[in-house]
C-alpha cells in the first residue's frame, strides 16, 4: 500500500542504550519521509551524539529494558495555548492492571496534536502530547490476565491506537470501541486513565501531568492493553505510527461508512494525513475511478502516488463539476 510514503513527518527517538534514561540519555529526532534526520535536541551530558540509522527501524528488537522505580524518562510536555511544548523529565511510568508499559520507538505528530497546542481543543493540562505511538513491550501492570500477557509478551512489538477502550463498557462490549465511554469519560474529558488518574509525573516535583491518549511523545509510555495490537516483523516502527490514527480512521471511512467494492467511484475531499490514507486504501479496495480533491496542488501531486486516478483543484476548478465528468461513464 505505499505506507512508507504515507507519514508526513514523525517524532523518532532512538536511545543510545536500552536502558532507561538514568543511565544513558537519548537524543531526539524529527525525521522526513525518508527518515533523514533534520533535527535533534536533548543530547546532555556532553554525550556523543549517534548518527541516525534508517535500517535500526526495521531491526527486531529483543527486549532488554531493565525498569526500575528509580528510573525516569523524557517526554513533551504541553503547558498552555500557543506556548512552545518543552521536554521534560519525568518519573518513569507504572502500569496499572491490564496496562501496558511500551518503549516508545516512533510517534506521529498528529493534526489533533497541534489543535492542543493551539488551545482550539481544550484538554486538561499540563499534559504530554503525542497518540500515534509503536513501541516495544517493556511490563505488564500488576494482577494483569494471563490473556494479556500472552497477547502481548515483554518484547513483542506493538501499535497503540489514539481510542484505547476500556474494553468493558456498553459500548465496547457491542464491539463499539470507537464510542468507549470511559476513554471520553477520562481520558477526553480529564487526561487520565480509567481509575481517574495519569500515569505521569514530573521527576523533581512530583507534579502530575495528564495524558492525551497515552502521551505517546514521550520514551516511555502506558498504553491498556485493549488498545495496542502486535506489529507484524514486517512493517517498519516509524512509517506505523499513524496506522492507531490516520489510517484507521480512513479504513472506517472506506471500509465500513463508504463501504468501497471493486469497481466504485471514490471522490476524497482533503487529502493530508487522513485523506491520502483514503486513497490507498480505494486503491487497495479496487475501487477504478479515484478523485483526489484539495486546494494545494503540492498535495494533489502527492496524491497521484497514492492511487489517485484524477485530482482536482477546487480553489480552481468546480469540484462537482468535475467529478461528474470524471465519473461521466456512472450512471448515478
Ligand atoms: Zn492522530
Ligand atoms: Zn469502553
Amino acid at each position: 500500500m505505499g505506507l512508507s510514503h504515507l507519514i508526513q513527518r514523525s517524532i523518532t527517538k532512538k536511545l543510545f542504550s536500552s536502558k532507561p534514561s538514568n543511565i544513558l540519555p537519548s537524543s531526539w529526532f524529527l525525521t522526513d519521509t525518508t527518515g533523514k534526520s533534520f533535527y535533534h535536541s536533548g543530547v546532555s551530558n556532553g554525550a556523543k551524539i549517534n548518527s541516525f540509522d534508517d535500517t535500526d527501524s526495521l531491526k527486531i528488537s529483543k527486549s532488554s529494558y531493565h525498569v526500575s522505580s528509580g528510573g525516569f524518562m523524557r517526554g513533551v510536555v504541553f503547558w498552555e495555548p500557543n506556548k512552545p511544548v518543552t521536554i521534560e523529565e519525568f518519573q518513569m511510568p507504572r502500569p496499572k492492571a491490564g496496562e501496558v508499559l511500551i518503549k516508545t520507538k516512533a510517534c506521529g505528530v498528529c493534526h489533533s496534536d497541534l489543535h492542543v497546542i493551539k488551545g482550539e481543543i481544550p484538554f486538561a493540562s499540563p499534559c504530554a502530547i503525542g497518540h500515534e505511538i509503536t513501541g516495544e513491550v517493556v511490563e505488564h501492570g500488576e494482577l494483569t490476565d494471563r490473556k494479556t500477557i500472552e497477547r502481548f509478551p515483554v518484547g513483542s512489538r506493538v501499535v497503540g491506537a489514539f481510542i484505547m477502550p476500556c474494553g468493558n463498557c456498553f459500548y465496547c462490549s457491542k464491539g463499539h470501541d470507537d464510542l468507549c465511554e470511559d476513554f471520553f469519560a477520562y481520558n477526553r474529558s480529564k487526561g487520565t486513565l480509567y481509575d481517574g488518574e495519569t500515569r505521569l509525573f514530573l521527576r523533581n516535583s512530583g507534579k502530575p501531568v495528564f495524558m492525551y491518549s497515552m502521551g505517546g511523545l514521550a520514551e516511555y509510555c502506558v498504553v491498556p492493553a485493549h488498545g495496542l495490537t502486535i506489529l507484524p516483523n514486517s512493517l517498519p516502527y516509524t512509517e506505523s505510527a499513524i496506522l492507531g490514527c490516520a489510517v484507521f480512521t480512513a479504513y472506517g471511512a472506506m471500509a465500513h461508512a463508504a463501504q468501497v467494492r471493486p469497481g466504485d467511484s471514490v471522490a476524497v475531499i482533503g487529502v493530508g494525513g487522513v485523506g491520502s490514507s483514503c486513497l490507498q486504501i480505494a486503491r487497495a479496495f479496487g475501487a477504478s475511478d479515484i478523485i483526489a480533491v484539495d486546494v494545494q496542488d503540492e498535495k494533489l501531486q502527492k496524491a497521484k502516488t497514492f492511487g489517485a486516478t484524477a485530482t482536482i483543484n477546487s480553489k480552481i476548478e468546480d469540484p462537482i463539476e468535475r467529478i461528474k465528468v470524471c465519473t461521466s461513464s456512472f450512471s448515478f
